[in-house]
């Protein structure tokens, strides 16, 4: 799913450097990603999802070298294939909770906006505790349930990787149990593979495999 070889990157500003020599995450892996603050583990996740642009090295995620597609090739690949949830979580406070889980949908003509997917949606506002707020705009809800609308649009297109910053960073400890679960069931339903950044010991226990930035392949 994911291969990774020679990469470096470098924030232009010179102040840190990451190195990847060999790195492959297979299909259905689920990876945990640990390491201290300021160690790399946003970049890293930025790197596969094809955001930063690594100066040198390739990425290939889904079987796509991410370094000869276009932005617009490297778009369509996130909103297609993969569910992201990142700490600038994104929700557009001009559309209700429903129309922010379904925003892939809206931007990415490759999707169809079907009963189903709508279906979708609500089933996994439910799932994490907003079922009953479907049509509130995003502007009234705390930062974990802003948190929770994220990881809800991230699998709302059933993605085949996931990739999620801390996501149950600003949850307690009854939520975070829902959420964990919905995530392990989407990997168990699709065999889907999960890159998650935590440093929660109870969540990191349930990954196949924990990549420490400070010891990257
Ligand atoms: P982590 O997620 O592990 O806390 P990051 O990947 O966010 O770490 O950051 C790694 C290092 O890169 C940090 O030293 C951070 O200050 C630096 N950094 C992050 N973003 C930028 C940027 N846009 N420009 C320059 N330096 C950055
Ligand atoms: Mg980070």
């Amino acid at each position: 799913m994911i291969e990774a070889q020679g990469v470096e990157f470098n924030y232009p500003a010179g102040s840190f450097a990451l190195r990847l020599t060999s790195l492959g995450i297979a299909e259905g892996e689920r990876v945990a990603v640990v390491g201290p603050s300021g160690g790399g583990k946003t970049t890293l996740l930025h790197l596969i999802a094809g955001i930063l642009p690594p100066d040198r090295g390739r990425i290939r995620v889904h079987g796509m070298e991410l370094t000869e597609l276009g932005p617009d090739d490297r778009r369509d690949l996130r909103l297609l294939k993969l569910g992201l949830i990142f700490q600038d979580l994104e929700l557009l406070e001009y559309l209700d909770l429903l129309d922010n889980v379904l925003l892939p949908y809206r931007v990415s003509p490759f999707l169809h906006l079907d009963r189903e997917a709508k279906a979708r949606a609500a089933h996994l506002l439910e799932a994490v505790g907003l079922g009953a707020r479907l049509n509130d705009r995003p502007g009234r809800l705390s930062r974990g349930e802003r948190q929770r609308v994220a990881f809800a649009r991230a699998l709302s297109t059933r993605p085949s990787l996931v990739l999620a910053d801390e996501p149950t960073g600003n949850l307690d400890g009854a939520t975070r149990d829902r959420v964990a679960a919905l995530l392990f069931d989407h990997a168990e339903q699709s065999g889907a593979t999960l890159v998650v950044v935590t440093h929660d010991p109870e969540l990191v226990d349930r990954f196949d495999r924990v990549l420490d930035v400070r010891e990257l392949p």
